[in-house]
This record gives C-alpha cells, sequence and structure tokens, in this order.
C-alpha cells in the first residue's frame, strides 16, 4: 500500500493513532464557522419575511391567511392589534415550491411503518425549508431513516418533524418563529430524491394528515386526493435503480481532484477525490456491495471499503466514525459512517478511491459520472 496521500509531515503524528487528539478544538471550530453562517443566512431570510419582525410575529397572521402573498402594508400590524390575545399562532408552508409526491398513508414495504407516514414536499436541492409556526425545536440531527432531521415542538405538545435535510440552521433548544429558515431540503437517509417530509404528531402521538392539520390552520397543499397503494413514486423524477449510484456526501465542496500532482504524496499524484465537509456529516454508501474492511488503516486514518459485484472497491478515508463493520452488506445511500480527519489529514474531508478489481485507483469523478452522478469540479 504505497499510496499515502497528504501532507506527509503529518504522517508521523497521525500514523496508529484511532483518534485525533485535537478533536475538541475542530468541534469548536466547525461550531463558529455554523454559528457565523447561521446569522448570515438568518438575516437574509429576515430580510425576505421582514413582516415577522416588524410585527413581533403577528403580521403574519395575514401573511397565511392571505395565501403566502405579501401583506398589504395597509394591514401592517399596528399597536391595536398587538395588544389583542394571541388568536394562535399563524402557519406558512415549509417550502415555496414544491410538488408533493407521496401522500400521508400510502401503504408500500418501502416505509418500517407499512405506511408513510408523512407528506412529501419534492423540491430542488438545497431549498430552504421554513419553520410551518412558532416552536421549540426538540431535536436536531441524523436518525437513521429519518436522515438529517428535525422536530419543532409547539405549545400544545404537537410534534412537526422534518427529515431528509442536507443542513441545518438550528441547534436544538433553538426558538423559531413562524417562516424562519431553519435547514435546508437534501435527501439524507431513506430518500431517493431531494425533498423534505412533514410528520405531525399530536403529544407525541399516531401521525396526522399533513394536509389536514395545515388545511385546520388556513394552509392550502396542492396535493394529490390519493394514489393507489404500493411502491411510492421517486420524488424529482430520479431512479430508484439500484445500479444507480448516489453522492456520497450532501452538500460538501470538492477540494483536490484525482491525478493532481504534489510533492506531499508519496505517490506523486492525489489517488482519490476530496470532499470537504463539515466534521460530522453522515458518508452514505455510494452503490450497493459488501463491506470489506473497516478499521484504521494508517495515512487514510478511519476507512471503509465496499467491494462491488464487478469487484471494483471503493474506499472512504479519513471518517470520524463508523456506522458499519466488516461482513455487512449495504444499500446505495445507506449511512457507513462520519466525516473527520483521521490519518493523514489536515481539515475534515472525505477522500473517495475507486479502484477496478481492487487494482489501481481510477478517477473518482469520471465513475460517478458513469453511473448519473454528476460533481462539480469547478468549485
Ligand atoms: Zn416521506
Ligand atoms: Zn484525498
Amino acid at each position: 500500500m504505497n499510496d499515502i496521500h497528504h501532507r506527509l509531515t503529518q504522517a508521523a503524528d497521525d500514523e496508529g493513532v484511532p483518534l485525533r487528539t485535537d478533536f475538541p478544538d475542530l468541534l469548536r471550530r466547525a461550531r463558529a464557522d455554523r454559528r457565523s453562517h447561521r446569522t448570515r443566512v438568518s438575516l437574509a431570510a429576515a430580510a425576505t419575511t421582514a413582516v415577522v419582525l416588524a410585527g413581533g410575529g403577528f403580521g403574519l397572521q395575514a401573511l397565511a391567511s392571505s395565501g403566502g402573498a405579501a401583506p398589504d402594508p395597509a394591514q401592517a400590524p399596528s399597536k391595536s392589534a398587538a395588544a389583542e390575545p394571541r388568536q394562535g399562532e399563524p402557519w406558512v408552508l415549509p417550502v415555496d415550491s414544491y410538488r408533493i409526491t407521496n401522500t400521508f398513508g400510502m401503504e408500500g414495504g418501502y416505509y418500517s411503518s407499512g405506511f408513510h407516514a408523512g407528506l412529501d414536499f419534492a423540491t430542488s436541492y438545497g431549498t430552504p425549508i421554513k419553520a410551518i409556526t412558532a416552536g421549540k425545536i426538540t431535536a436536531v440531527g441524523y436518525q437513521g431513516e429519518a436522515g438529517n432531521r428535525i422536530v419543532l415542538k409547539l405549545e400544545d405538545g404537537t410534534e412537526l418533524r422534518f427529515h431528509h435535510l442536507s443542513a441545518f440552521e438550528v441547534e436544538k433548544g433553538d426558538r423559531v418563529r413562524t417562516g424562519q429558515v431553519i435547514g435546508y431540503v437534501g435527501s439524507t437517509g431513506n430518500s431517493f430524491g431531494d425533498h423534505v417530509h412533514l410528520e405531525v404528531r399530536p403529544d407525541g402521538r399516531k401521525p396526522l394528515d399533513p394536509v389536514k392539520v395545515l388545511a385546520e390552520h388556513g394552509v392550502h397543499v396542492n396535493a394529490p386526493k390519493s394514489r393507489p397503494p404500493g411502491r411510492p413514486e421517486a420524488p424529482s423524477g430520479q431512479t430508484t435503480d439500484k445500479a444507480q449510484w448516489v453522492r456520497p456526501v450532501e452538500g460538501c465542496r470538492i477540494g483536490d481532484t484525482f491525478g493532481q500532482r504534489q510533492d506531499y504524496y508519496s505517490s506523486g499524484y492525489h489517488t482519490g477525490l476530496d470532499f470537504k465537509c463539515k466534521y460530522g456529516k453522515p458518508i452514505k454508501a455510494v452503490t450497493a456491495g459488501k463491506v470489506t474492511a473497516a478499521g484504521y488503516k494508517g495515512a487514510y486514518g478511519n476507512r471503509v471499503v465496499i467491494q462491488l459485484k464487478d469487484g471494483t472497491e471503493l474506499w472512504f478515508a479519513h471518517m470520524s466514525g463508523f456506522e458499519v463493520k466488516k461482513g455487512d452488506r449495504v444499500r446505495a445511500g445507506q449511512v457507513i459512517g462520519y466525516v473527520g480527519s483521521t490519518g493523514n489529514s489536515v481539515v475534515p474531508h472525505l477522500h473517495l478511491e475507486v479502484r477496478p478489481g481492487g487494482g489501481d485507483p481510477v478517477d473518482p469523478a469520471h465513475a460517478l459520472a458513469q453511473h448519473g452522478v454528476k460533481v462539480d469540479l469547478s468549485d
């Protein structure tokens, strides 16, 4: 194994050390990054929903009842309006443009509960997701099939759940107002296309039909009445074909590309493709296969190797943690671990290698493109 990459000066320190000692520092830095980013985005969100700031929340009553159109300045909240008792918080749609793909109650072996417990809004990757109404964030993070999910708890105990996000704009414990951006659309967890799955659970009880609940609060959803039971449609027209590959990480920028010549690579060139991600970002199996290695491997740090049917090996390096072990069979999109900076790495990133027949590496961007996954190398 002569494919040691990245700065060799770091190698001696990291070789054989399963965990980085600067982990708390990295985490602090990642959080600081996130905060400054969130401030910027929140300001932008505030500007577009200036009515929230102007009316302390009350102005959105008009916004919600007028179907999301900008409120007439004549109806701007006055002092007397603010003095009146609250009629309940206003509600809005979570995304501005969407296509409802899977409705509530659809049956299918696809759903672990046997039926679809929410409502799917398919829309483009990265679309901001808004808090449907005001409440408190009680959970933020990755959870199995839900992927990156947010739980928003209302005053009456009702839980609103948002699944499959690509990124978050809130933290657990945050109080949010109606229309505030809480995260971005993605396809994490058990998802076959970019969409947000919305669930409404009153006081921890069985889920309700979000279309009905939204209607009770004056928000109309353009949803098909019903769909015959069966396999759900894949949102955004994406295929559920097993041969289709998926992106290993969401919302990350491309770093060093394949073949880049640098003297800090022992082989003289970069043997993989780097995705620069936030620490802890879930890493998905690019396609189905068998895990033939999951452990610490020198300069690669924490590494997972997935062997495909045709013998091709996919290597995932520098991970902070594992979700699979040697011998596991994984399906496309299954979370296999998390982005880190273990081994010979200076910043959190995923190093992906593609090795046909387990031999010399080929360009991962090319291999991904051949399987329908476009990677923008201009970043
Ligand atoms: Zn769903
Ligand atoms: Zn790399």
